[in-house]
C-alpha cells in the first residue's frame, strides 16, 4: 500500500528540524509520496530544495492568501520563475481566506487571479485554500475556466452541497484530519458524496493531527494513515482498494509524478 500526502508543510521548523525522522516514519506507515507546500518565497525555495533531496517528493508554490497584502509584481515574477522547476507540480495554496482576514479581500482577489494566470501559463494544477469565501472563490475560478482546469479544494470543510458544486465543475477535493474530528458531521457528509476518482488525502501538517492522535502537537505525514482508515470506514471498503484509488487520483491530478 502506498499513499501520497498531497499537502504538507515540511519546510516549517517543527518538521524541517527532524526531516529524516519525519520521512522515515512516513514511509513506515505506507505514506511514500509528499507534496510540500510553500507559503511565501522563502518557503517556496526551501520546498524545491527539499523536494530535490527526496525521491517522490514534490513542491507546490504560492504566496498564501494571508500574505496577499505583501505581494508585489517583483514577487510574482520570482514565483513565475520558480514555477519552471521540474519538481514544482502545482501552484498553491492560493485562494481566499475571509475567516482570518489577514489581508484585504481586494488584495486577496487580485493575488488569487495572478496565481491562476501563472498556473495557466505553466500548465500546472492549482491548490485552493478557501475559508468563508466559497462563492467568490468559485466566481474567480469561473473567470479562468478555459485556462485552468485542474483544481483541488484543499482542507475541505464545506457542506455536501458545496462539494457537489466543486465536483460539477470537474474539480477535486482533498480531506485533512478535520474529517475525523467529533464535531465534523458536515465534512463527513461532504466526504460521502466525493467519488474516489476526485478525492485526495492530505495532513496539512504540522497542523491538525487527526483523531485518535489529535493530541500530538506536531502533525506529520505518517499520521495520514489515520485519515485513510477513517474514510475507509465511512466509505465501507477495504484499505488496499481505497489507497490504490486515491493514490491513482493524486498521480493523475499532479502527475506525472516521476522525477
Ligand atoms: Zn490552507
Ligand atoms: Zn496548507
Amino acid at each position: 500500500m502506498e499513499l501520497i500526502d498531497t499537502h504538507c508543510h515540511l519546510t516549517f521548523d517543527d518538521l524541517a528540524q527532524d526531516i529524516d525522522g519525519v520521512i522515515e516514519r512516513s514511509r513506515q506507515s505506507g505514506v511514500t509520496g509528499w507534496i510540500t507546500v510553500g507559503t511565501d518565497l522563502e518557503h517556496n525555495k526551501k520546498a524545491i530544495e527539499l523536494a530535490k533531496r527526496f525521491e517522490n517528493m514534490y513542491a507546490a508554490i504560492a504566496i498564501h492568501p494571508h500574505d496577499a497584502k505583501t505581494v508585489t509584481a517583483d514577487k510574482m515574477r520570482q514565483l513565475r520563475e520558480l514555477a519552471q522547476h521540474p519538481k514544482v507540480v502545482a501552484i498553491g495554496e492560493t485562494g481566499l481566506d475571509y475567516h482570518y482576514d489577514f489581508s484585504l479581500h481586494e488584495d486577496q482577489r487580485r493575488v488569487f487571479a495572478e496565481h491562476l494566470k501563472i498556473a495557466a501559463e505553466c500548465n500546472l494544477p492549482v491548490i485552493i485554500h478557501c475559508r468563508k469565501a466559497f462563492e467568490e472563490t468559485i466566481q474567480i475560478l469561473d473567470e479562468y475556466r478555459d485556462s485552468v482546469e485542474k483544481v483541488v479544494f484543499h482542507c475541505f470543510s464545506g457542506s455536501a452541497e458545496q462539494a457537489k458544486i466543486v465536483l460539477d465543475k470537474g474539480y477535486y477535493i482533498s480531506f485533512t484530519g478535520v474529517v475525523t474530528f467529533k464535531n465534523a458531521e458536515k465534512t463527513r457528509a461532504a466526504a460521502k458524496v466525493v467519488p474516489l476518482d476526485r478525492l485526495m488525502l492530505e495532513t496539512d501538517c504540522p497542523y491538525m493531527s487527526p483523531e485518535p492522535m489529535r493530541k500530538q502537537k506536531v502533525n506529520e505525514p505518517a499520521l495520514l494513515i489515520h485519515i485513510a482508515r477513517f474514510l475507509v470506514e465511512l466509505k465501507e471498503m477495504s484499505l488496499t482498494e481505497f489507497a490504490q484509488a486515491v493514490t491513482d487520483t493524486s498521480s493523475t491530478f499532479f502527475g506525472p509524478l516521476r522525477h
